[in-house]
């Protein structure tokens, strides 16, 4: 094996989805599993897919691109640009949409291509990244019914990613009312009302979710099992599905704090030391150009993670009832950013179990 790597149990992932998808089948709700943060892997979305994903959703077309042959519906997360309208229509069958410009257009060159495209109309129900707002919903809705090309399939809303805002009854039972006013308007079902990414799962947990949703869109609860309205865990599901693994260069006695006078890093901050004496230090052949190095937990939990520049990262292995050597494979369990970063480096091999 080649390191640095990052080794991705297919099992563990589709008993989370498993999980998750039956979680919330008893409410009526459908899954969307969102690829993005292993930038969508096929093999890797094959198990979200064995696990009962309904949708396959991502942010980037060039990931979906890549999930072109799984015989489910494929979701554009991000708002689509216009530079890129005619991909969209070619790799994704929903997009998730906030601007008529875009779905105009998205709706001419759907006619040119005798398509229609399905559109989820975001709601913003105050945490302030996309959506239009809730007084303007249904006069948006009643625009793209002109529209030829495309379809509106539903509407959605995506809360705790840029306000940090929690799903809650006051909120999300606005998404009802608007899907109810716009059917009552122009008498037309919707077919999806998508209600929140990982944050909003303890809400069907409680049994407090909105009876309308029927959707949501789920990452980092599928991943990494955590609920992210509150930071918990979520019971039966596995944290360790994807694991760094980097190998040890070298093994020294050293003291804790640098001789010399101190200046500024390789990132340009003055770092600061705790001196616990003479320890015994390692370095692994990894780095900040491969993963965020903050988001990463040592399975050893012995070891200290010291710090890191770009190609080295420095650990404290005195604690550790192991013994290790020159050449020994150090792992760690990742955290959102981590597992988005590592995913993304060229330089981390990805090694299926
Ligand atoms: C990334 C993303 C999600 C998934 O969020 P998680 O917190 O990982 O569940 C859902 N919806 C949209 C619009 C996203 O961009």
């Amino acid at each position: 094996m080649n390191y640095p790597a990052l080794k991705i149990n297919l099992t563990k992932l589709e008993n989370n989805t498993r999980l998750l998808v039956e979680k919330c089948a008893p409410y009526g709700i459908s899954i969307s599993a969102v690829t993005k943060v292993f930038c969508g892997m096929t093999e890797v979305a094959e198990a979200v897919v064995k696990g009962g994903a309904a949708i396959l959703a991502d942010s980037r077309v060039e990931n979906l691109k890549k999930l072109r042959n799984f015989n489910l519906p494929k979701m554009l997360l991000r708002i689509p640009m216009l530079s890129q309208i005619d991909e969209v229509l070619e790799y994704a069958d929903i997009s998730l949409n906030s601007e008529y410009k875009v779905i105009e257009a998205l709706s001419n060159a759907a006619v040119k291509k005798g398509k229609i495209h399905d559109i989820i109309l975001m709601v913003d129900l105050g945490d302030l990244r996309e959506g239009v707002w809730a007084d303007d919903a249904v006069e948006y809705a009643g625009k793209i019914l002109q529209l030829k090309g495309v379809n509106l399939k539903g509407i959605g809303t995506n809360l705790t990613c840029y306000g940090a805002i929690i799903p809650q009854e006051d909120n999300l039972s606005k998404l009802e009312e608007i899907a109810n006013m716009i059917t009552q308007k122009y008498g037309i079902k919707l077919s999806i009302i998508s209600g929140g990414n990982s944050s909003s799962l303890y809400m069907v947990e409680e049994g407090r979710i909105p009876k309308a949703i029927n959707n949501l869109r789920l990452g980092e609860s599928i991943v990494l099992g955590n609920e992210t309205a509150y930071g918990k865990r979520i019971e039966g599901t596995y944290n360790d599905c994807f694991t760094l693994c980097a190998e040890i260069i070298e093994l020294k006695e050293k003291p804790s704090v640098p001789i010399g006078e101190i200046g500024v890093d390789a990132f340009g901050n003055r770092p600061t030391f705790v001196d616990r004496g003479i320890r015994k230090r390692g370095i692994l052949a990894v780095g900040k150009q491969d993963v965020r190095i903050d988001g990463l937990t040592p399975i050893d939990s012995d070891i200290i993670i010291l710090g890191a520049s770009s190609d080295h990262m420095i650990i404290d292995i005195t604690d550790s009832t192991k013994e290790y050597t020159i050449g020994d494979i150090i792992e760690f369990t990742l955290d959102y950013g981590a597992l988005l970063s590592t995913s993304t480096s060229n330089y981390v091999k990805k090694v299926i179990e």
